[in-house]
């Protein structure tokens, strides 16, 4: 991605970084408008079957997180979207978003991004796509990210690795043994 790119080389690499970049308006997705519309038809074209779900390892390992209600919830949200563009002739701020009102936290962080749901899914539609707009959302917007993450960040954005280890002392193991 591009846009993240840029954002890494400023951090890391600000000589490479280029000028003239234009920013995205955001990164991720908070609501439904911020996603594909392939995301969006892919909500309608699901037919609720479950295999996604009974595929899913976070799933079956009793976590929050089931991908058919990825696309339920991502479903239910156009529905009221819809009501409401309808009503006002253009969308009104109703004060919710898929990002908390319709997908928590716990189910997006519960998340391993195997892609078992979507090699399982019949009709070759992506619950993954939409968690990890929110997801992406959730951390380059937000900041929101478990402390453990967040120590995994730092590293990567001060030491160029996920350890806490200077970049410096990366050869040492080769010269004790
Ligand atoms: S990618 Fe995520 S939602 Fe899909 S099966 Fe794997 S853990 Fe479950
Ligand atoms: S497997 Fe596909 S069609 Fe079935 S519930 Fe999951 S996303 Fe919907």
């Amino acid at each position: 991605m591009p846009s993240v790119q840029n954002e890494v080389l400023y951090a890391m690499q600000p000589e490479l970084a280029p000028t003239d970049a234009v920013p995205p308006a955001r990164f991720g997705a908070k609501d439904v408008f911020d996603l594909s519309w392939k995301s969006l038809l892919d909500a309608y074209s699901c037919t609720e079957c479950g295999r996604c779900t009974a595929a899913c390892p976070a799933n079956t390992t009793g976590k929050l997180l089931s991908p058919r209600k990825i696309m339920m919830s991502t479903r239910d949200r156009l529905e009221i979207v819809g009501k409401n563009i309808n009503q006002n002739k253009s969308f009104v701020d109703d004060q919710k978003s898929l990002l908390h009102d319709y997908i928590t936290v716990e189910e997006l962080r519960a998340c391993t991004t195997c892609n078992a749901c979507v090699e399982t899914c019949p009709v070759s539609i992506s619950p993954l796509n939409i968690i990890i707009e929110l997801r992406r959302s959730l951390i380059m917007e937000e900041s929101n990210a478990p402390q453990e993450w967040n120590g995994t960040f730092s590293n990567i954005e001060n030491n160029f690795a996920p350890w806490k280890f200077s970049p410096d002392d990366r050869d040492l193991w080769a010269a004790e043994a």
